[in-house]
C-alpha cells in the first residue's frame, strides 16, 4: 500500500513534468527479411535521468486510473515521431499498446481518432496491441471502438496470445488482425516439442481466420529458424534487436 501511494506520486510527477517517453522495438518480418515495424514501449525517466521500466509502474497506473494519460502521452509522441521521420523520407509502421480497459472510453476513442487523422496520408495507420482482454466490461462497446478506428485504417492484434486472458473467443469476436503468440510458448521454442505444436496449432487457426501472427521474446538464430518453418508471420525479440529510443 505504502509503495503504491509512493509510485502514484512518481507517476503523477512524470506526467506534470513530462517524463514519459516512447522507446522503439524493432518487429522483424520473417517472410522477407525487412523491418518496417516497431513496437512502442514506454520508458518513465526519472529525476536522476534515470530510464524506469514500466513493470515497475504499469500496474499503480492501471488500479489508480492513470494508465490513459500515460498512453495517450505515448501515443501523440510516437505518431509525432513517425511524421517526423517520414518528412525524412523514412517510412515505419507503429505498435501501440493499449490497455484493455481503455477501450470503454469513448474520450479516448475521439482522442485516437483525431491523433490518427492527424497522420499525413502517407502515414501508415497504427496497430493497436490490447492485453488483458477479460478486463473489457462491455464487449460489444469494445467491438465497437475496433471498428471504429479499423474504418479509418487502424489495426488491432490481441497480445500475450495463449495465456492468461486472451483466448480463441477474443480472436473470433474481437475482429483483431493480428496474435502476438506469448513469450512462454517462444522461450524454449527449440528444445520443447510441445511448444512447437501450440505455436503451430495457433498459427493454424489465425492463418484460417486471416489474422497475421507474430512472435516475441525471440532471442536467438533457431528459434527464428523454427519460427519460419512454423509459418509465423513477423518475429520480435533481442536477436532481433532490442527496445532503444532511436530506430
Ligand atoms: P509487452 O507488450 O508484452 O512487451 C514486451 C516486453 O518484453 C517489453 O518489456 C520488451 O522490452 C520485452 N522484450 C522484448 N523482447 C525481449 C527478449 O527477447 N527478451 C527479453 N528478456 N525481453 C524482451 P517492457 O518494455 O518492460 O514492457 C513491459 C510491458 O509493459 C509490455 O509488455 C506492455 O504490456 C506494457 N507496456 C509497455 N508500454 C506500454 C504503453 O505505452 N501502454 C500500456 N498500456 N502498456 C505498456
Ligand atoms: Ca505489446
Ligand atoms: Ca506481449
Amino acid at each position: 500500500m505504502h509503495s503504491r501511494m509512493e509510485w502514484k506520486g512518481h507517476i503523477q510527477n512524470a506526467l506534470k513534468e513530462d517524463r514519459f517517453v516512447p522507446w522503439f522495438q524493432p518487429i522483424l518480418d520473417l517472410k522477407n527479411g525487412t523491418i518496417r515495424h516497431y513496437e512502442t514501449l514506454v520508458r518513465m525517466i526519472d529525476k536522476e535521468g534515470a530510464v524506469v521500466p514500466p513493470g515497475m509502474f504499469i500496474d499503480t497506473a492501471e488500479a489508480l486510473g492513470l494508465i490513459r494519460e500515460i498512453d495517450k502521452i505515448i501515443i501523440e509522441k510516437t505518431l509525432k515521431f513517425q511524421s517526423e521521420l517520414l518528412k525524412e523520407g523514412r517510412q515505419f509502421c507503429f505498435s501501440i499498446n493499449l490497455s484493455a480497459k481503455d477501450l470503454d472510453d469513448r474520450e479516448l476513442l475521439g482522442f485516437l481518432k483525431n491523433k490518427v487523422m492527424e497522420l499525413s496520408t502517407y502515414g501508415e495507420r497504427p496497430i493497436f496491441e490490447l492485453t488483458e482482454t477479460a478486463a473489457v466490461h462491455d464487449l460489444g462497446r469494445a467491438v465497437k471502438f475496433i471498428r471504429d478506428l479499423k474504418s479509418i485504417g487502424c489495426s488491432f492484434s490481441l497480445d500475450d496470445f495463449g495465456v492468461g486472458f486472451t483466448s480463441f473467443r477474443y480472436l473470433k469476436e474481437m475482429e483483431v488482425d493480428y496474435i502476438k503468440i506469448d513469450c512462454s510458448f517462444i522461450k524454449m521454442l527449440a528444445e520443447s516439442k510441445n511448444d512447437r505444436l501450440f505455436v503451430k496449432a495457433m498459427v493454424d487457426v489465425a492463418h484460417g481466420m486471416g489474422v497475421k501472427t507474430v512472435a516475441e521474446f525471440v532471442e536467438n538464430e533457431p528459434t527464428i529458424k523454427i519460427l519460419r518453418e512454423l509459418g509465423v508471420d513477423y518475429a520480435q525479440g533481442y536477436f532481433v534487436g532490442k527496445p532503444a529510443p532511436e530506430i
